[in-house]
């Protein structure tokens, strides 16, 4: 079994409910859920939105592999009827990411494990210490409280 730590984000419709059903996806075909953290409200991070994001970070164990947890993301937010455009960030009504695998370290075309923005955003950082404070960010070397506490 391996252990995953997944971001969640929402923007669009009912946001709250949008990451309920997500997380009720998660457990079905991923994996039972070991922790979860609060929903947090934030602003949108690399664009302009007047819609604010609910995030939510949660711990997962599995049996898939990080491709076969990639795809199964990209099923639900399909699903839930995620658009994508190719101008970059924009509204969803769900964004799933894997956070971490294990301590894998992983670079593909398709896949970056540790997610490569971890550290330099706050919306990902504060649920996750919720959860994971002593998590040892793989390339980082330090701890999701360390990496919360020198955020700049
Ligand atoms: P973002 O999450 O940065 O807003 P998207 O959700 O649109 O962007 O994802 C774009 C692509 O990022 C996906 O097609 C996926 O292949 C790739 N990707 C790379 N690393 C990861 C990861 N750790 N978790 C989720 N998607 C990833
Ligand atoms: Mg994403």
């Amino acid at each position: 079994m391996h252990k995953l730590y997944v971001g969640l984000g929402s923007n669009l419709g009912d946001k709250e409910k949008n990451l309920n059903q997500a997380i009720q996806y998660i457990k079905e075909r991923i994996g039972a859920v070991i922790a979860q953290s609060a929903f947090i409200s934030t602003v949108a991070w690399g664009y302009e939105s007047d819609n604010l994001f609910l995030n939510a970070a949660l711990i997962c164990r599995t049996s898939l592999t990080p491709y076969e947890v990639l795809s199964q993301l990209q099923a639900i937010e399909q699903e839930m009827g995620r658009t994508h455009t190719i101008t970059g960030y924009e509204d969803r009504v769900i964004d799933l990411d894997i956070l971490f695998y294990d301590d894998l370290i992983l670079n593909s075309e398709q896949l970056t494990i540790p997610h490569p923005l971890i550290h330099q955003r706050l919306f990902v950082l504060e649920p996750l210490v919720q959860i994971a404070p002593n998590a040892v960010h793989p390339l980082l070397k330090q701890n999701i409280k360390e990496l919360v506490d020198t955020y700049k």
